[in-house]
């Protein structure tokens, strides 16, 4: 989205133009003249849109609009709105789909020429496959969407914990909280399997809430047994992803969850991704200042495959880093990869900022996170994710280097 200025007299667009886009009155006032509103001439004041045929796939303008006053527009393509639309529930996505094509079709054979219906009917044929295609998309993510709202009913979710180790003594510090589906006919699902799909239909909502909750019973439950071993406490860190951050009340969701759990706030980490740092910035720095504040501690997620450089992170309460598991892969044959590394872990000393190094998977790559002095380390040598009863067994364990 964008705005224009529009002086008063300024043609903004006419009858019978195809156009790409429709226009809302921020400031100012514009004056329509057209043929469906049954009114020789009206005019549209701040909040209301016109030229809204521009969003619809090859339609032409109905009317010529003229401002009325030096006026400040909003302009939303269409390619805006399509996009929008294939990320909203599948529901309102289906109905704007649908809602659009009527419309254009009823007000073509309204207020059409022969010639333009004729033109209308037989594009509308050429494209009928990939209006058919896209429809059955919306209906398969609609049937998907509902099976994610039964297994949350059902507690077909499950959550498996990987360790994540000092690496500097050994010792399990912490576990990262992985979502896996227990699927009534497939079997255990990873997340690759629906997570996607979750976040389309925006079921990572109330999924995410529920990993929160699950999480924080299971620190607390954790945390007993450590205490009775004697052992260090852990943290348990959640993945929180960009969509969760859409919903304003998140916070006080969180918070709210907290109390009810009694949860001790400092064994709570939530990880988040770049993109939710770079996607609306200031909404996401006053969530994550709050967060901050209550007592979270934040962790930067899958770092150094985004565009975030460290100068920009300084912006934000991060308490961790995580480094991507592409470098652990690719850092003891490529330079470059290394080079990377080293930087980040050089820096995030110096900011104060605590660096774990994810995907490791052998021992010289473990060795070389410890010549760095990172703090943290996880990654299938040192454990899988693990059910909570795996879990139960290495509490309190160390990996001897
Ligand atoms: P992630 O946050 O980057 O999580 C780490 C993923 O790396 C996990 O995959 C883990 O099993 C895998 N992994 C750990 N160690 C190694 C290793 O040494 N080598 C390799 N190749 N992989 C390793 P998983 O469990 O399949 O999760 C995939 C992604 O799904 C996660 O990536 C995360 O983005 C998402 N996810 C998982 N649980 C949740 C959740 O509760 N909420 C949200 N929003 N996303 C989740
Ligand atoms: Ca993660
Ligand atoms: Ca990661």
């Amino acid at each position: 989205m964008h705005r224009i200025e529009i002086k008063k007299g300024e043609q903004v667009l006419s009858e019978y133009e195809t156009g790409n886009c429709a226009y809302i009155v921020e400031t100012g006032r514009v004056s329509l003249t057209d043929r469906i509103s049954n009114q020789p001439r009206y005019s549209v004041g701040p909040g209301e849109m016109f030229g809204e045929y521009g969003i619809i796939e090859e339609a032409q303008h109905y009317s010529t609009a003229i401002a009325d006053e030096d006026s400040l527009l909003v302009v939303v393509t269409q390619s805006e709105i399509e996009e929008k639309s294939a990320a909203a529930d599948p529901v309102l996505s289906l109905f704007l789909n649908f809602f659009m094509d009527r419309c254009h079709s009823l007000t073509i054979r309204h207020y059409g020429t022969d010639e333009q219906l004729e033109e209308f009917s037989s594009r509308r044929h050429r494209r009928e496959d990939r209006i058919q295609q896209s429809r059955d998309e919306i209906v398969q993510q609609f049937q998907i969407k509902g099976e994610l709202q039964r297994a949350l009913e059902n507690n077909e979710f499950i959550l498996h914990y990987q360790p994540i180790i000092s690496l500097r003594g050994g010792y399990t510090s912490g576990f990262e909280a992985l979502i896996r589906w227990q699927h009534p006919t497939r079997g255990l699902l990873s997340p690759f399997h629906f997570i996607d799909i979750a976040e389309q239909t925006n079921m990572i909502i109330p999924i995410g809430e529920w990993v929160f909750r699950e999480a924080c019973i299971r620190v607390n439950d954790f945390n007993e047994r450590a205490l009775k071993r004697n052992s260090p406490e852990v943290f348990i860190s959640v993945n929180v992803s960009a969509n969760q951050f859409a919903v304003p009340d998140l916070v006080d969701q969180f918070k709210q969850i907290s109390k009810e759990t009694n949860v001790d706030i400092s064994k709570i980490e939530l990880e988040i991704t770049e993109s939710v740092l770079m996607e609306d910035a200031d909404n996401s720095k006053r969530m994550l200042d709050e967060l901050k504040e209550f007592g979270f501690r934040l962790v930067l997620d899958d770092f150094g495959t985004g565009y975030s450089s460290l100068s920009y992170l300084h912006k934000f309460p991060i308490d961790k880093l995580k480094i991507d598991r592409s470098f652990t892969h690719a850092m003891l044959n490529d330079q470059d990869s290394l080079e990377i590394v080293r930087a980040i872990s050089g820096l995030s000393h110096n900011m104060n900022i605590e660096i774990v190094a994810e995907g490791i998977e052998t021992m010289e790559q473990l060795s070389l996170y410890r010549d760095l002095d990172c703090h943290y380390g996880q990654g299938f040598l040192i454990a899988k994710p693990l059910p909570v009863d795996e879990v139960y067994k290495i509490l309190g364990t160390r990996m001897k280097f």
